[in-house]
């Protein structure tokens, strides 16, 4: 049953016009982001235009949040409360993919690899509607307050928003708000993991294989006695922990060499920071083990950590009356005869696995045309991934919704993904998103008892847990280190 309280009868219906008003602009900055795919650090072009288009709404910028070239607010208004709109543009490697195609076919018009996987040319497009939005209703009702829409860079497997949060970005932000696209329009109540990911360094010493390997010590043998290690450990820790790893050098192609060099680039995932820490202390210990054995010596690079979401139920329970308000993503018949059409691409079964956790008939509409429901926060989703909007939601009460994008089943970071990232169906679902995320905003900004209720809820648990920022002190963000080049 929804317990969720009325929202005032005036905020979804006073900005949804404005949203729409403003929609056709950001769905083109959306496509456009979408053609230019960038990767984490990396988005100098997306950054640029959201800006262009920031400025003519007239908007007050601030570039390199942090220090980050690619980080960066827009912000209107004046005074408090401050409500902060977070919005994410990177793209994901080995991922260019034509645009609405079911099978898997390099964009033609991309001369890289990336592609958006992930949904974020829309996420950051919608959540800067969303914030325009709320600037226009700030300005046309003569209301005191300041919406500020945060560029986050490289979210995929780096914690841009971490560094930001790091550096005090939000210390003046009251509350905040963002989204992230998906096959069904939802409030957010998922936990997800904390995470550290760094690169492990072996060094040994390279030789003759064949003539003289007593004199050889081999960074690629320390290397593969660490996964073995590490293999072994997954039995012993949580049923929620993820250890993930890749080779990022391998010591070179020839055989007959003994490896002198050898790296590998691992993630460890847990559900608490703390917990977090100590898996990966582990995983660094086997790393020790493993140079111990091979007579080699490594060194650890941290690259990135994120804390896990801290949820606020007076958020969620806002944002989920708004969005009953709003009704489901208004797609229409030819929007249901494409999403067919592009269900013949998904994974076997991944439709119909939706079909039944979302409680709908087999060969129900590819698109969601509901709102799933508000679940008992008991019940809450355990996502084994993890977001750096987690850091956020321990600084300041954050809520998220999830807006319906794509086809049910349209797994994310796949080519799928990135097939329907320009669709008319995909736009209408983040014009959706953005109204839901205004009027959420606005009722921040003119409900005083929302916003005391959210941080009273928040000041609670952070009194029993505070924050523990998962970045090591004195780490600066990899695109600030000396020798940084782009992935
Ligand atoms: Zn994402």
């Amino acid at each position: 049953m929804n317990t969720a309280p009325t929202a005032p009868a005036d905020s979804v219906a006073r900005i949804a016009p404005l949203v729409a008003e403003l929609g056709p602009r950001f769905t083109r900055l959306s496509d456009d982001i979408w053609d230019h795919p960038e990767l984490r650090w990396e988005e100098h072009r997306s950054v640029e235009k959201q800006i262009e288009i920031a400025e003519e709404l007239g908007a007050r910028i601030s570039r390199s949040i942090g220090g980050i070239p690619t980080a960066f607010s827009a912000e209107w208004g004046e005074g408090g409360p401050v409500i902060a709109i977070l919005g994410e543009y990177d793209a994901l490697a080995s991922l260019s993919q034509a645009s609405g195609s079911t099978t898997r076919e390099p964009d033609p018009g991309n001369a890289g690899d990336a592609g958006h996987g992930c949904g974020h040319n829309l996420l950051g497009a919608g959540s800067l509607l969303a914030a325009a939005a709320v600037a226009r209703r700030l300005d046309a009702g003569g209301l005191t307050g300041t919406v500020r829409y945060y560029g986050c860079p490289a979210e995929e497997a780096a914690a841009g928003k971490t560094f930001m949060v790091a550096a005090g970005a939000f210390d003046d932000v009251d509350a905040a708000v963002t989204w992230h696209p998906a096959d069904a329009m939802s409030t957010s109540q998922i936990h997800s993991l904390a995470y550290t990911q760094a690169y492990f360094r072996f060094r040994g010493t390279a030789s003759h294989a064949g003539a003289a390997p007593q004199h050889g010590r081999s960074a690629l043998d320390a290397a593969e006695l660490m996964n073995i290690g590490v293999n072994f450990l997954r039995e012993h820790m949580d049923d929620h922990e993820r250890i993930h790893y890749a080779f990022t050098d391998a010591g070179g192609t020839s055989a007959n060499v003994v490896q002198s060099t050898a790296e590998l680039y691992y993630v460890v995932r847990s559900p608490t920071v703390a917990r977090m820490r100590a898996l990966y202390e582990r995983v660094k210990r086997i790393a020790e083990g493993a140079a111990l054995m091979t007579d080699t010596v490594f060194e650890v690079e941290f690259d990135g950590a994120c804390a896990e979401l801290l949820p606020n139920r007076a958020l969620e329970k806002r944002l989920h009356a708004n969005v009953i308000e709003l009704g489901g993503v208004p797609y229409d018949d030819d929007d249901q005869e494409y999403g067919r059409a592009l269900r013949a691409g998904l994974p076997v079964g991944a439709a119909e696995a939706r079909f039944a956790q979302l409680d709908l008939a087999p060969g129900a509409d590819p698109l969601f045309t509901g709102v799933a429901p508000l679940t008992d926060p008991a019940q809450r989703h355990r996502m084994t991934g993890s977001t750096d909007v987690g850091d956020v939601s321990w600084v300041v009460p954050t809520v998220q919704i999830m807006g319906g994008t794509h086809i049910l089943g349209t797994p994310p970071h796949s080519w799928q993904f990135v097939a329907q990232g320009k669709s008319p169906a995909a736009h209408k679902g983040m014009v959706h998103a953005a109204a839901a995320m205004a009027a959420t905003a606005l009722d921040l900004v003119t409900d005083p008892a929302l916003l005391d209720a959210a941080k009273a809820e928040f000041a609670d648990t952070t009194a029993v847990t505070p924050y523990d920022c998962p970045i090591p002190d004195g780490t600066v963000p990899p695109p600030l280190r000396e020798g940084y080049h782009p992935a």
